[in-house]
């Protein structure tokens, strides 16, 4: 999908550009839903379609649907005013991991495909979401346009292409997926170990955790099983990459039923995301954390995972996320330049925050909003707009902010 040619046109050819229009000309994207629009279509009057809903006739607009359509012009309304675009505007990047099918008790923030449906429906109704890469050119350029958001998936999990992408394309959404490319393909990221061990662990069965400091531990119930696979994975988070896998390989030999081995995507289902109209994007091969990492050891994730990403999809891709993605701790200076270097056009941290025309193309913040219901969760995007200034990794004189790509090494 070539996003780059939206990017500083004026004319409204794209389909982001006739939304506004219609919005602005009070056509059929003002404010109502479609399904509410064709529904006013087959009626009089509006004031007709609801007195024959009340009073039990039909054909009819139920009053339900009369109260979701004017909450969506008020989320409307309130996202305008909150994000107006043009200089000086923000930009909401909202940031999930993993969709379940069904509340998983050990997984608490993860949200179930109901929950993330009305997400997106609210989102829908609320924002005019963009491709990253280009929410960014635009961001940067004084071009974007009001209430604009952008949708962020990490690491490449499998429920993201079974679970996420139906929802996605239910509400004629878009998003990027950073996927780490070493774990396409029946791999499992290391948090992962550590949670479905945990999970198959026998009640009271005692583990043994001496080599990371934790000692015996046991477990009873699913507070507890949440408790001792936090505890694993912050012992583990930031020791060297190959250390980390030992201590994984550890702790799975002491469950007696095997692990799954269908977390991730398959190369396959990362093709289908992107044929689907999805932007795939840079993760690192392994998800190591960076900063612990000498530079050649990072780099060489960060251009290995470019290439196979390029060799998977035939196209270098342009947005990049950095694992766990904190700053500072997580990646520093050295590390933004690489991602330029690699030729990413922009990359996402995890700081909290939303993004603004004067940050960093390199780092930009993102947050993930729990609520399920759409008027929180709306409100709480309105809330994000006035976030303090997150902290972010210091650059000096803000350099570098252009993408310079170059070849790899
Ligand atoms: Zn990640």
């Amino acid at each position: 999908m070539d996003l780059g040619k939206h990017v500083g046109r004026t004319g409204p050819s794209s389909a982001v550009d006739c939304q506004l229009l219609g919005e602005a000309d009070g056509g059929p994207a003002d404010g109502l839903p479609a399904r509410y629009a064709r529904a006013q279509a087959r009626t009089p009057s509006r004031h007709t379609a609801f007195g024959a809903a009340t009073r039990g006739r039909g054909p009819a607009i139920g009053m339900r649907e009369i109260v979701r359509a004017a909450a969506a012009r008020l989320y409307r309304l309130g996202a305008r005013s909150t994000y107006p675009g043009g200089c000086g505007s923000r930009l909401p990047i909202l940031m999930y991991h993993r969709v379940v099918a069904r509340k998983d008790p050990l997984l608490n923030d993860v949200p179930d495909a109901a929950t993330l449906a009305d997400q997106l429906r609210a989102l829908s109704q609320a924002f005019t979401v963009l491709p990253l890469e280009e929410a960014v050119e635009r961001l940067q350029a004084g071009t974007l346009p009001p209430r604009a958001a952008c949708i962020t998936f990490d690491d490449g999990y499998r429920d993201n292409y079974e679970l996420a992408l139906p929802l996605l394309q239910q509400f004629k959404l878009t998003a990027t997926f950073f996927v780490s490319t070493g774990f396409l393909d029946g791999g499992r990221m290391f948090n992962d170990t550590v949670l479905e061990s945990v999970r198959r662990l026998g009640a009271h069965q005692r583990i043994d955790l001496g080599e990371i400091g934790l000692g015996q531990r046991s477990v009873s119930d699913a507070a507890s099983r949440i408790a001792l696979a936090d505890d694993i994975v912050a012992a583990i988070k930031y020791l060297p990459l190959e250390r980390r896998e030992e201590v994984c390989a550890s702790l799975a030999g002491q469950v007696d039923t095997p692990l799954p081995d269908d977390l991730m995507m398959t190369s396959d289902q990362v093709r289908a995301m992107a044929r689907a109209g999805m932007t795939i994007g840079g993760h690192t091969r392994h998800h190591p954390i960076l900063a612990r990492m000498d530079r050649d050891a990072a780099a060489l994730e960060i251009m290995a995972n470019r290439d196979a990403l390029t060799s998977l999809l035939g196209a270098a891709p342009n947005c990049f996320a950095y694992p766990n993605g904190k700053p500072n701790a997580d990646y520093t200076a050295e590390h933004m330049e690489l991602v330029r270097q690699a030729g990413y056009r922009c990359a996402v941290s995890t700081a909290w925050g939303v993004a603004t025309h004067e940050m960093n193309r390199y780092q930009l913040p993102r947050f993930g909003p729990p609520d399920r219901h759409p008027g929180v969760f709306v409100a709480r995007l309105m809330r994000m707009s006035f976030h303090h200034r997150p902290e972010l990794v210091a650059f000096p004189h803000d350099e570098p902010s252009s993408p310079r790509p170059v070849s790899a090494p």
